[in-house]
């Protein structure tokens, strides 16, 4: 290595003279304006681009999608064609859906002391942050994983390692990744918010935020249903992950009780979490979209459809809750539901009352 000191003078050149525009810095997407944006989980079966029609019809402004059946291994790790990618990617445009956000596969366990299942998991996990950058999405939202009894610290470590493996050689552009907090069921990892500030240090070459979801909050033993619980959940959060890490609340009412472990969704104000608390947690200026919160902080539905209509009663009770009057609110399509009469619900949530068996992975997740 040659020391400038001592090396020789470096010719002069005009070039130097020129000082080149500094790159812009890229406008905020318009769904930061600090608007409220309420969103909810819509299906992508049939195509993926009537999610976004979905959504429009059911009043919301954001939306949370799969990129592929959650179910299931991709074969051969399917990517979408570069035609479906771009007609999504227009047609979200048009409607001025954001934040879009996609949720990872229910089967990824990134902290599986399987190495099959592991490798598989890291992969998978791979396939989903291509899909999530090809179709324009914001956020990925993730599940931690579990050690499936092994030591947690373990645990963290292999999610936080298998994240950057799989996004080794990914240009993420604007997409960043959300570990979800957990009901802490079985050997979860995530229900306390220790173990989720020990894999964003650990990630932390990588943009990695949090998704806070409330059902899972509560079930994980932090009750928010009162002001005061609230408030010292909120410190909580801060002091560990950090609130501005918080990009995306779930809201979720909980089936189960405060603490039970069991992830179980219900409607807003119908479970044990209730409406008045909705109501302080939407409004609350450290959650909301405003100066003391994040701009363009989404609040998302993974509610249960039991019913046709529920889904957008559901968006409705949230535009309620912030204020936001019929008039004012993205006009969602008379009785459009995602759930036909007669029909199973096809929704994440609404199918988890007909599995009997515990050994579906899916029973905690979401
Ligand atoms: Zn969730
Ligand atoms: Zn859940």
């Amino acid at each position: 290595m040659t020391d400038s000191l001592i090396g020789p003078e470096p010719a002069y050149d005009v070039d130097d003279e020129y000082r080149p525009e500094p790159e812009p810095i890229p406008e905020p997407p318009a769904w930061q304006d600090g608007s409220f944006r309420i969103g909810i989980h819509t299906s992508i079966a049939g195509d993926i681009a009537g999610a976004l029609d979905a959504a429009a019809k059911l009043g919301a402004n954001a939306l949370q999608i799969f990129s592929a059946s959650p179910r299931m291994w991709p074969r051969g790790g399917i990517r979408i064609a570069d035609a479906d990618a771009a007609r999504f990617r227009s047609r979200r445009a048009e409607l001025g859906l954001g934040p879009l956000v996609v949720h990872d596969n229910y089967l990824i366990n990134l902290a599986s002391p399987d190495p099959v299942m592991r490798t598989r998991s890291i992969q998978a996990f791979h396939d989903e942050l291509v899909r999530a950058v090809s179709l324009g999405a914001d956020f990925l939202v993730a599940h931690p994983g579990s050690g499936l009894g092994g030591d947690k610290a373990q645990a963290i470590a292999q999610i936080a390692q298998g994240i950057r493996q799989a996004a080794k050689g990914v240009k993420l552009g604007g997409l960043r990744i959300l570990v979800e907090n957990t009901s802490g069921m079985g050997s979860a990892v995530g229900a306390r918010f220790e173990e989720i500030r020990a894999i964003l240090n650990q990630t932390a070459d990588l943009p990695v935020g949090v998704c806070l979801d409330t059902a899972h909050v509560f079930e994980a033993g932090f009750d928010i249903t009162g002001e005061e619980g609230l408030a010292r959940t909120l410190d909580l959060v801060d002091r560990t992950v950090g609130l501005h890490r918080v990009f995306l609340l779930h809201v979720n009412d909980s089936k189960t009780p405060l603490g039970s472990r069991v992830d179980r969704h219900e409607h807003i104000g119908r479970g044990k979490i209730g409406l008045a608390a909705f109501g302080r947690i939407l409004n609350h200026p450290r959650l909301g979209p405003g100066p003391q919160g994040v701009p363009g902080r989404a609040f998302i539905l993974e509610t249960p459809i039991d019913r046709p209509g529920d889904d957008r009663r559901n968006v409705r009770a949230l535009w309620d809750l912030v204020g936001v009057n019929v008039q004012q609110a993205p006009k969602a399509e008379n009785g459009f539901s995602m759930l036909r009469r007669g029909r199973k619900a096809s929704a994440p949530r609404a199918k988890r009352k007909k599995r009997k068996t515990p050994k579906k992975a899916s029973a905690k997740k979401g």
